[in-house]
C-alpha cells in the first residue's frame, strides 16, 4: 500500500535537473562530480563506522580525523572544529552548552529563524538589534553596545552576542570586527552565523575575531547534508565539547555523535573544489553586483545593501505585483513562466518580492534570467 507512492521518488527527474538554478537555498549545495560518487558509494546506513572506534572526528580511514583536526580549522582560522548536522545544530550546541534557562542572547534582527528556535529551546530571552528598515535593512553593530548596557542595567545576565554574515534575506554583511571589539571589551562570547558564507567566500574567524563561527554543508559547502560545524577558539573547547561521565569518548551536546553517515563524505569529496571557488569569490560579488544593475534597469528594486556584496540579494517589484493582479494564474504566473524558461529558484506564489542567488549560475545564463523578465514585464 505505501510501496507504490514510494516509488515514486524513484527514477523521477529531478525538475532542476539541467536549469537554471538560481535559489539562494540551493546554489551554494549543488554538488560536485566526487561528492556524487561519494553519494552512492557511502550512501549506506552508518557507512563511515567501518573503523570507528568510539569518536567520529577520530577515524583515519577515511582520513575524517585530518579534515576535522588539520583541514577545516586552518580553512577557517579556527582553533578547534566540531561537527554538526548542521548551522542550527551548531547554534543549538552553543547556546544550550553557556546558558542557564532565563539569560539573554543578542541577536540581529535579519537573524535566520533557527536562531530563534535554538535560543528558545536552549531556555535563552531574545534581544533583537533593530534594522535600518526599508530598503536597505542594515544592522548598525554600534546598537548591541546600547542593549549590552540596556540589559546590564537591568541586572539581566548575557551569554551570547550573535550575528547572521550574511542574513539570509537580504545577503547584508554587518561589520563583525567592529562587533567583536564589543564582544570583547564587554567580556561577551561572539558567534557569527555564516551558514551562507563559509564555502562561499573566505572567512577566517580568528581575523574577524568571533569566538565561534557555523557554517552549514548543505547550504554552502557543495555537500548532500544535512552536515555542519562549529569552528571555536580554544577555550571553549571543554565547555561545548564536554564528554559524558558514562561513556568517555562521547560529547554531551552532540549527543554522541553528529554526522555519522554519507554526509559527511560528501562535505570531504566537494572540500578540494570549495576551497578553489572561494579564490572566485571577488568575480561572484561583481557578478551580482552587475545583475542588480541590470535588475534594476529594467525597473526591479534590489533592497539590502548598495553596492552589494553578496551573492545572495532581495528583489523588489511593483510592476510584478500588478501583473499577477490581472493575470489568470495569479500570483504563480511568475514562478510558471520563469520554469518555462528553464529558470528554477524563485518560490512559486511570489511576485512582490522574492530572493534569489547569482552563486551557481554564469553570466550568460544570468543574461537569460534578465532577458527572461525583461520579455515577462513586456508580454504581460
Ligand atoms: C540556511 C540557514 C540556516 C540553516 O542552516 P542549516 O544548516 O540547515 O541548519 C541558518 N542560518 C542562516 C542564516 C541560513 O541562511
Amino acid at each position: 500500500m505505501f510501496n507504490n507512492s514510494l516509488k515514486k521518488f524513484i527514477n523521477r527527474k529531478r525538475e532542476t535537473k539541467g536549469m537554471i538554478n538560481i535559489d539562494p537555498l540551493q546554489a551554494g549545495g549543488i554538488l560536485t562530480e566526487e561528492a556524487r560518487r561519494a553519494l552512492i558509494e557511502w550512501g549506506d546506513g552508518f557507512s563511515v563506522c567501518d573503523f570507528c572506534q568510539g569518536k567520529l572526528e577520530e577515524i583515519k580511514n577515511p582520513p575524517i580525523y585530518d579534515f576535522i583536526r588539520e583541514t577545516l580549522p586552518k580553512f577557517i582560522g579556527a582553533d578547534v572544529v566540531c561537527l554538526t548536522n548542521g548551522a542550527r545544530e551548531g547554534k543549538f550546541m552553543i547556546t544550550h552548552a553557556l546558558a542557564k534557562s532565563g539569560d539573554f542572547i543578542i541577536i540581529d534582527k535579519n537573524a535566520h529563524y533557527t536562531t530563534y528556535v535554538a535560543a528558545e529551546r536552549a531556555g535563552l530571552k531574545i534581544k533583537e538589534i533593530s534594522n535600518s528598515g526599508y530598503p536597505e535593512f542594515k544592522i548598525d553593530v554600534n546598537k548591541y553596545e546600547e542593549a549590552i548596557n540596556e540589559i546590564q542595567s537591568e541586572k539581566g545576565h548575557m551569554v551570547l552576542i550573535l550575528l547572521t554574515w550574511p542574513d539570509g534575506n537580504y545577503g547584508n554583511l554587518s561589520d563583525a570586527k567592529k562587533l567583536a571589539e564589543i564582544a570583547k571589551k564587554y567580556n561577551i562570547p561572539f558567534l557569527l552565523n555564516t551558514a551562507y558564507a563559509i564555502g562561499r567566500m573566505p572567512v577566517n574567524m580568528n581575523e574577524l575575531g568571533a569566538d565561534f563561527v557555523i557554517a552549514s554543508g548543505h547550504k554552502s559547502m557543495a555537500s548532500s547534508g544535512p552536515i555542519g560545524f562549529i569552528g571555536m577558539k580554544k577555550k571553549w573547547e571543554e565547555i561545548i565539547m564536554k564528554k559524558s561521565q558514562y561513556f568517555k569518548k562521547k560529547e554531551i551536546e552532540n549527543l554522541g555523535c553528529a554526522a555519522r553517515g554519507v554526509s559527511i563524505m560528501t562535505l570531504m569529496a566537494s572540500f578540494p573544489n570549495v576551497v578553489e571557488r572561494i579564490k572566485d569569490w571577488p568575480n561572484q560579488v561583481k557578478k551580482a553586483q552587475w545583475f542588480s544593475e541590470e535588475m534594476e534597469k529594467l525597473g526591479i528594486k534590489q533592497l539590502g545593501e548598495k553596492s552589494h556584496q553578496h551573492d545572495l540579494m532581495f528583489f523588489e517589484s511593483e510592476k510584478l505585483h500588478q501583473i499577477s493582479q490581472k493575470h489568470k494564474r495569479g500570483a504563480y504566473f511568475l514562478y510558471e513562466q520563469l520554469k518555462k524558461n528553464n529558470i528554477w529558484g524563485i518560490k512559486p506564489g511570489l511576485t512582490k518580492n522574492f530572493k534569489l542567488s547569482t552563486f551557481a549560475t554564469t553570466k550568460e545564463e544570468l543574461e537569460k534570467v534578465l532577458k527572461t523578465f525583461e520579455d515577462i514585464l513586456k508580454e504581460n
